[in-house]
């Protein structure tokens, strides 16, 4: 029993120092088994979960360790506990259970002392809590989207106003404007947010006009400190509402209040809106959305699997991110069909699994093992040769081809050549050994190095990143 309550305290720690999520996806169940001399030995479900505790919180879990059991503890070790299922196995504790029991407390001792604080704006129930900031990933394709939210929670109506975003569906448009609206809320306690769709916005409008009560609508809207809209491109056709919307357009920015929009494209192409509302919808920043890169595809399964708790294998992760490449929403489905599956049969999934899975939702026509390569993935949109893309990077930087391929060092040079590289990397799939063929025959990690750099480049500079999505825009990629 004194295990028990020894390793009690040190999950309690545990839970101080990791997020509630890593906690219940990485801890699942454990036990103390004993200790040797100087090694504390700890008992996982399966070797799977050894493994991961291993590689993710070693360091970690020797320090409570040492706070438990003295600084004579220098290391310690995980094994597989065949028994720590067995019901009278009572060292073993469940974390879920656990963390619930350990917010129980917490809980209480918050309410206590909240009760006193008012809610914020009565409004806040219009935006959905699941979107944030903190749980949107950020890669070369959404990140200048992301810093202007960012941008906007910082100084509502200072800074970019309006915001428009805009991409395909099912890349983020709709997470990022309620997390943004989340945010404003979060930081400014008085200011008023609004969340609607352009189709509720007409729903609304038309009720208004049935009722005789437009002005009502209207002095709602005015009192409002920051309107998000969502999915502009639904206005097209509805003159009237596109007229309401215009007026109280122009009212709350005039009042410097902060205006979010999205759409489907930029609002240049949104040509069955009225040229004024367009116009206006310019006016501030507009900015585009991309297909996310095979890394930043990776990391949202894999955030997404902690949101729910779920662990996914490495391999798994990989293997989805590689295949499901056009649409997030997509690769958030694949991962629930797991996870059910998963609560169905309380089998792991495996590769095999997923692979006769995404073949069978037609994401991937290869057998395992071809089409699992990251270089090898598809989501190549439309295909155009190399030789389109070099010809476009020359055309931007005004540098011969010639310039682009060769040796050159000069910045001048450099810097289109690795825009090139990356591109062919990027939006080809090509491999680093082909692209340094292309490249003068340079060789693979000179090739690797450049792309590398670039995308660290693509993070800090966003003029550049202007620069290349505008390439990339130009030739349709
Ligand atoms: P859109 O409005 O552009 O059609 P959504 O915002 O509805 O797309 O995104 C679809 C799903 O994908 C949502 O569940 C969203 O949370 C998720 N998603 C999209 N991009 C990201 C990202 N970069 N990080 C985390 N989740 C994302
Ligand atoms: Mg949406």
């Amino acid at each position: 029993m004194e295990k028990y309550y020894k390793l009690k305290n040190i999950l309690s720690n545990v839970i101080s120092l990791i997020k509630k999520q890593d906690f219940l996806v990485y801890f699942r169940k454990i036990s103390l088994i004993e200790i040797q001399e100087n090694t504390v030995v700890y008992g996982t479900v399966s070797s799977f979960m050894k493994d991961n505790l291993e590689a993710k919180f070693y360091d970690l879990i020797l320090e409570v360790s040492k706070k438990e059991f003295g600084e004579h503890i220098t290391s310690i070790k995980f094994i597989v506990d065949n028994t720590i299922d067995n019901p009278s196995n009572t060292d073993a504790i469940d974390c879920q259970t656990f963390y619930k029991e350990s917010q129980k407390t917490t809980k209480q001792v918050e309410k206590q002392s909240r009760s006193s604080v008012t809610g914020g704006a009565k409004s806040k129930a219009t935006v959905n809590a699941r979107y944030s900031l903190s749980n949107f990933i950020v890669g070369a394709d959404n990140q200048l989207a992301f810093s202007a939210c960012e941008a906007v929670t910082r100084n509502p109506g200072r800074s970019y106003n309006p915001l428009y975003i805009y991409g395909d569906v099912g890349l983020g448009k709709t997470h990022l404007l309620q997390a943004t609206g989340n945010e404003i809320l979060k930081k400014f306690k008085d200011k008023k947010v609004a969340y609607t769709t352009a189709d509720k916005f007409i729903t609304e409008y038309v009720t208004a006009v049935k009722k005789r009560n437009v002005e009502r609508m209207r002095e709602k809207f005015r009192d409002i400190d920051v309107l998000v809209i969502d999915d502009v491109q639904f206005l097209s056709k509805k003159e009237q509402t596109q007229n309401e919307l215009y007026n109280i357009f122009n009212i709350l920015y005039d009042g410097n209040k902060q205006i979010i929009i999205s759409g489907d494209r930029a609002p240049k192409e949104l040509t069955e809106l009225e040229p004024r509302l367009r116009s206006r919808f310019e006016w501030g920043i507009t900015v585009d959305i991309g297909k996310p890169d095979f890394e930043t595809r990776l990391a949202i399964i894999q955030e997404k699997a902690r949101e729910k708790e779920f662990m996914i294998p490495q391999d798994v992760a990989e293997f989805i991110a590689a295949n499901v490449t056009e649409n997030v929403r997509e690769l958030e489905g694949v991962l629930n069909q797991m996870i059910a599956e998963y609560e169905l049969t309380g089998n792991t999934p495996s590769l095999t699994r997923i692979a006769e899975k995404l073949q069978k939702l037609s994401f991937t026509t290869d057998i395992l093992g071809e089409s699992r390569s990251p270089s090898r993935m598809r989501g190549v949109t439309s295909i155009k040769s190399y030789e389109d893309i070099l010809d476009a990077v020359s055309a931007h930087f005004g540098i011969e081809k010639e310039g682009i391929l060769g040796e050159n060092r000069k910045k001048e040079f450099m810097l289109p050549r690795q825009v090139g590289m990356f591109l062919l990397k990027t939006k080809m799939n090509y491999t680093y050994e082909r692209i340094g063929n292309i490249f003068n025959g340079r060789n693979h990690a000179s090739v690797l190095y450049s792309c590398n750099k670039l995308n660290k480049l693509l993070k800090k500079d966003k003029n550049l990143l202007y620069e290349v999505n505008a390439i990339k825009d130009g030739i349709g990629i």
